[in-house]
């Protein structure tokens, strides 16, 4: 093992000679409390290492000893509820032992090593296994069945296998490799969290990841294992979008990255998430959710990392199998913290003080992402989707972060300060975003859920697009100059913007509409449209079309709840119906 001596404190930032036999990403114990730090640049024998803890009391001469092993996570049940700064100490269990004050290097392990877990196998002894190969599982919670797999690049026949109560380090199986070695499988394994882990095939992404966000599954829809950001200035409600997202996506397992831009924003999803019944499975949303909790008085380092451990975390319950979806809020903050320590190492800047490599590290995060057939001879397939919010100074989507990460994701849901301002919520611009899954899954929409689903959605966006223009018309020669047609435009494209693109978030009911409901929703926006062309044709009045009474009734359609809709939408269709051809019998009064 090597061991070398500081020469250099920065901050969190520590250059040790001494290191020629130690590797990049190493990582290093530093000084007599062993504070846990990672190589992050090698000069000949100089190792500049990154600290993840505060690193107050260290100094010149201090012992840094490399473990020889890089920066690595341990995946085993136990993780789910969990809540864990960015190199994966358990927050809770930090606080019980040390307070509040979590700078401190303590090692907690990530995983209890006292709980025992009941283990039921399902290998048997003589079976031939290699990596990914499912040996037995462990109900990790009421919701989720661990499935504890033969690690990556590790194979064997099965010498021996057990059943019964283990703590995640104890001896469950054991297989005999081809050379005749023996290698012990505990429910627990580590994994480099820097180091995608592996599968057997990349998959396109053909089925949506269904959020009941409105203006996400019908306007942008993002795929299972796709990539998504969401970029929006202070108040425009990225964290609600990706609170939305995390509470309702139909996905099985969620690792949230926080950071808490506000005051108490992490302690609000720390209060909040347990809370909130899982529409899914009727259990607290702690069930499926693993937390990962940045504060700004967290170590810069293991800001850095806590993207890298989300993720890796997220990729082991794919790889069970698992539709899984990582949600990073905001990772401009992650791109603050790859900045820092760039600095520090007084690397070249590049624009606005990011390094060079920006573009590569977000895009080894968000490639990480996929439809996977998993390794394991089953074949069974997982799906990771990364979604990550980004707060560009000012809104300004021009910055090198949204930039950065606009090369890389799929979808965009640009959010607006303009549409925040007016309470349009969510506020995402129907203009400039998008979504390259869209054309792809138009099939599994039109199959599961209506053969007009893909041609309604775009006569709606074509609606908005069109209100647009027409605005521009108003602007210059006013309201009057517009045929009744136009007229009738404008006033469908309001009702698409506020009877089926706004959605409350905190209003129960209208916080989630099933795709059926979504459709038939836009179908009663549709039915008035279409019936107000008829009336229009039959020279009604302009005025008295949008002053129909039912409008009122389309407006409050989307709060129906999901049990109720179908039969309410009929009543509202017929009276769309009545209430125009009353219209047409009273004649036309129009011009
Ligand atoms: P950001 O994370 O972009 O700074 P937030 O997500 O904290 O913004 O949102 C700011 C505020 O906007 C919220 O506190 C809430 O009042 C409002 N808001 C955002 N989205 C919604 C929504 N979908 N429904 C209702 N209110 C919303
Ligand atoms: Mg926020």
């Amino acid at each position: 093992m090597t061991e070398g001596r500081i020469v250099k404190v920065s901050g969190p930032l520590v250059i040790a000679e001494g290191m020629r036999d130690a590797n990049m990403f190493d990582v290093v114990r530093v000084g007599k409390d062993r504070l846990i730090g990672e190589i992050i640049e090698m000069h000949g024998d100089r190792a500049s290492v990154q600290v993840y803890v505060e690193t107050a009391g260290i100094g010149r001469a201090d012992a840094v000893v490399s473990t020889g092993a890089p920066l690595s996570v341990e995946l085993g049940p136990g993780l789910i509820g969990g809540i864990y700064d960015g190199i994966e100490r358990p927050l809770v269990e930090m606080m019980k032992l040390q307070g509040p004050n979590l700078l401190k290097g303590t090692d907690v392990p990530a995983l209890d090593r006292n709980k025992k877990w009941k283990f039921i196998p399902t290998a048997k002894v003589g079976d031939v296994l290699s990596g990914g190969d499912i040996i037995g599982y462990v109900d990790e919670n009421e919701v989720i069945k661990h499935k504890i797999m033969v690690p990556p690049k590790m194979s064997g026949t099965v010498e021996k296998i057990e059943s019964g109560e283990f703590t995640v380090e104890q001896t469950v199986a054991e297989l005999k490799d081809k050379k005749g070695s023996i290698k012990k499988l505990s429910l627990m394994q580590k994994w480099p969290v820097r180091i995608a882990r592996p599968y057997a095939q990349k998959l396109p992404p053909l089925e949506p990841m269904i959020t009941g966000q409105r203006t996400v599954d019908s306007l942008f829809p993002i795929a299972k294992g796709g990539t998504a950001c969401v970029p929006g200035p202070f108040g425009s409600g990225k964290t609600v979008v990706q609170h939305q997202l995390a509470k309702w996506s139909d996905v099985d397992l969620v690792v949230y990255i926080g950071w808490g831009e506000r005051g108490n924003e992490m302690t609000d999803v720390l209060k909040e998430f347990p809370e909130i019944t899982d529409p899914r499975t009727g259990e607290s949303l702690m069930k499926r959710t693993v937390l990962i909790a940045n504060t700004s008085d967290m170590p810069v380092a293991a800001r850095e990392a806590s993207i890298y451990t989300g993720i890796t975390i997220a990729e082991y319950y794919r790889d069970m199998g698992y539709s899984v979806a990582v949600i990073a809020d905001s990772t401009s903050r992650w791109a603050e913290a790859l900045r820092e320590m760039s600095g520090r190492l007084e690397e070249m800047p590049g624009e606005e003080g990011y390094p060079a490599y920006l573009t590569s590290r977000l895009a080894q995060f968000y490639e990480r992402a996929g439809k996977v057939v998993c390794i394991g001879s089953d074949k069974r397939q997982g799906a990771l989707s990364a979604i990550g919010a980004v707060s560009p100074q000012g809104g300004d989507i021009s910055e090198p972060v949204t930039q950065a990460t606009l090369r890389i994701v799929k979808v965009f849901w640009g959010l607006d300060s303009q549409l925040a301002y007016r309470r349009h919520f969510p506020a995402i611009n129907w203009l400039n975003s998008y979504s390259l899954y869209k054309e792809r899954l138009e099939n599994w929409f039109s199959e599961n859920v209506s053969h007009n689903w893909t041609e309604q959605i775009a006569e709606a966006s074509r609606i908005l697009q069109e209100e647009n223009d027409l605005d521009e018309v108003v602007k210059l020669v006013g309201m009057d100059a517009l045929s009744p047609e136009d007229r009738l435009t404008l006033e469908v494209a309001r009702s698409i913007r506020e009877d089926f693109l706004q959605q409350d978030a905190f209003d129960r009911d209208d916080a989630y509409t099933p795709l059926k409901q979504q459709n038939a929703l836009l179908g009663l926006i549709f039915r008035f449209r279409d019936d107000a062309l008829k009336a229009i044709s039959k020279n009604v009045d302009i005025e008295a079309i949008a002053d129909m009474k039912v409008r009122e009734k389309i407006a409050r359609a989307k709060s129906i709840a999901e049990d109720k809709y179908e039969e309410e939408y009929k009543e509202i269709a017929k009276e769309i119906d009545t209430e125009t051809e009353q219209l047409i019998k009273q004649g036309g009064s129009g011009r």
